[in-house]
């Protein structure tokens, strides 16, 4: 038992972790009049923080009215684009809308500025927010937690908040997460390229202030579990891959050999062209879905965003930091009502995962709980995208032997692209009820 005699406090709340998921539940309880730490071990919040980049980022209304308006973003997306990447040619399905032109859904962002905007605005609302704290472990009173080490400094609490990331000590601290499986994880690498404002908008055909987004698959990842992305910021590129790590495992690729392969692209050099390279960084990412969801509370600990293995890779989106935001506030409203009860108990913690199932959170996640097993198939990555290549090219290349119909060429590519067309329609199938 740790030694807190009197069973005082420091502070309501510890939330450790100052990214999207720590300093949204911060902010939350904060307007609630709680006290709360939040201990971040960069030196700013932020630093150690990378993304792809873009945030779905509807659920922040909810947090910061006007959050588009206030917050540091670089670009409002507006085009999305899926590109099929092979060898020597790309396929691309570009898609533009003057709806989200209207209403602002999606944004990209950089972490290094939104943390720290986003911390900036938890300490404004009166949170105690300490960077260049790494909190070593959970202090514990039996089975529950009451506080946070941090090298000799011991802190106590009624509740922790667990939002350090995927890589969570905390979780492997209380016993949660002992060792991540890691067909559950994937690994990111990612570059932030400079380059002039009026060449981004040209390059990707935009108006001022419009950001395109774009999910690669194939050539990018050699055919490997994974895929390439590309966001316009301001007046920088993001772009990098994301591979799953048991496949880079089985293959003799390094995930950064990938990144370079990807950037040197024909296909993609021309857009970075001249550019300059601002920052690179390597960070893992949790791909688990529905099937990491589990154990996510403590007496007096509460388990939240990547930590918590919060984030959906549908093909043509990556979302982590949306689930992030939503399950700070989910897990806010579960500290509210436990502190005002005065019940840190494992079943008033428990509170959580109603709490995450009724909201979007838990809601999608369900919804596309099939998503991982079925971007386990390696056709997506090897096959289609030339098959994809083969159609257009027969389409489009006019040589002076005479057409074929569709249907008979249609067969022929899709068995020179190693594929049976049975094949193809339980892949479409399964394709649909994973989305
Ligand atoms: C390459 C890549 C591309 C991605 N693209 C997208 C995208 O386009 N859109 C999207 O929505 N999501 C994307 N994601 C996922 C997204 O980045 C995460 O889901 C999101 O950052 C999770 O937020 P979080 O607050 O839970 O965790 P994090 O942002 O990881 O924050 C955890 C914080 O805890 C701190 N910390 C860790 N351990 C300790 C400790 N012991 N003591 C104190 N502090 C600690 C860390 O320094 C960090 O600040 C991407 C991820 C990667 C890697």
């Amino acid at each position: 038992m740790e030694n807190n005699v009197n069973n005082e406090v420091d502070f309501e709340v510890i939330i450790v972790g100052a990214g999207i998921a720590g300093c949204v539940a911060a902010l939350k309880l904060a307007d609630k009049g709680y006290s709360v730490l939040l201990a971040e071990r960069g030196q700013s919040a932020g630093s150690k923080n990378l993304s792809g980049g873009v945030f779905y980022c509807r659920v922040m209304e909810d947090v910061i009215p006007d959050f588009v308006k206030k917050a540091p973003i670089e670009r409002y997306i507006t085009r999305n684009c899926i590109s099929f990447l092979n060898e020597s040619s790309f396929v691309n399905i570009n898609y533009g809308d003057a709806r989200l032109e209207n209403s602002v859904t999606a944004v990209s962002v950089k972490r290094a500025k939104l943390d720290e905007w986003l911390a900036q605005q938890c300490e404004d609302a009166g949170v105690t927010f300490m960077p260049g704290i790494r909190v070593d472990e959970l202090l514990m009173d039996g089975d529950k937690v009451v506080g946070i080490q941090a090298g000799d400094d011991k802190l106590y609490s009624h509740v922790v908040i667990a939002a350090d990331g995927v890589n969570s000590m905390l979780c492997r601290n209380a016993g949660i997460r002992t060792r991540e499986l890691l067909e559950n994880l994937a690994v990111g690498i990612k570059s932030v390229i400079g380059l002039p404002k009026d060449t981004i908008e040209e390059r990707f055909h935009l108006k001022e202030n419009e950001g395109a987004a774009y999910a690669v698959v194939g050539d990018c990842t050699n055919g490997l579990n994974g895929g390439g992305f590309i966001y316009t910021n301001s007046d920088s590129i993001s772009i990098g891959v994301v591979v799953k790590i048991d496949a880079l495992a089985e293959s003799s690729e390094s995930a950064s050999d990938l990144h370079d392969r990807f950037l040197s692209h024909p296909a993609i050099e021309p857009l970075l062209r001249g550019g300059e390279l601002l920052e690179y960084g390597c960070h893992m990412v949790p791909e688990g879905g529905q099937a990491m969801l589990h154990d996510l509370t403590r007496a007096g600990l509460i388990v939240i965003g990547d930590a918590a293995g919060l984030a959906l890779n549908t093909g043509s989106t990556v979302r982590g930091m949306d689930l992030a935001a939503g399950s700070g506030i989910a897990a806010a409203k579960v500290v509210d009502e436990v502190l005002s009860k005065k019940d840190f108990s494992q079943a008033a913690m428990d509170a959580y995962y109603t709490e995450l199932n009724n909201i979007v959170v838990g809601k999608d996640m369900k919804t596309y709980a099939k998503m991982p097993v079925f971007l386990e198939n390696p056709r997506m990555y090897k096959n289609y995208g030339p098959l994809l290549g083969d159609i257009m090219y027969n389409i489009y290349n006019l040589d002076t032997t005479p057409r074929q119909h569709m249907m008979s060429e249609g067969l022929k590519i899709i068995k020179k692209n190693q594929l049976s067309a049975f094949q193809l329609i339980k892949d479409m199938y399964t394709g649909v009820r994973a989305l």
